[in-house]
Order: structure tokens, then sequence, then C-alpha cells
């Protein structure tokens, strides 16, 4: 079961993005919000939402959940 974390920095035109652990995207530590672990993607982002609403999630670790 995955690490998941979300940027705590809103990226121009995407939101706050969320990754995987060890995603070579991930932001750096101080930048990191911890989501902990979880199954599956869905339940990472949906996690991340109830931070920012506008969480969106990595191209290159994640799959969109719509
Ligand atoms: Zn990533």
């Amino acid at each position: 079961m995955p690490n998941y974390f979300v940027n705590k920095n809103s990226l121009a035109g995407r939101g706050h993005e969320v990754h995987q652990q060890g995603c070579p995207y991930m932001p750096s530590g101080r930048d990191q919000v911890p989501l902990g672990f979880h199954d599956t993607s869905n339940t990472a982002i949906g996690s991340a939402r109830l931070i920012y609403s506008n969480s969106c999630c990595c191209d290159h670790c994640l799959k969109t959940p719509e």
C-alpha cells in the first residue's frame, strides 16, 4: 500500500498535485502534506480534497479518477 502526499503549493492551472512516495516529481520535503497510506489513488485524492478542494493527480505517478 503506497504512501501518498499532496503538494502544499498550488500549481498554476492545475491545483495541488497528489503523488505517491518515490515519484520523481514529488515536491521537496517542506512542501509535502502527508496523506498516509491508501489502497488506491482514489481514496488518496479524496483525502487530499478534504484539505485542498482543487487537488489533482500527478500525471506521472497517478491516474485521474474521473
Ligand atoms: Zn507524481
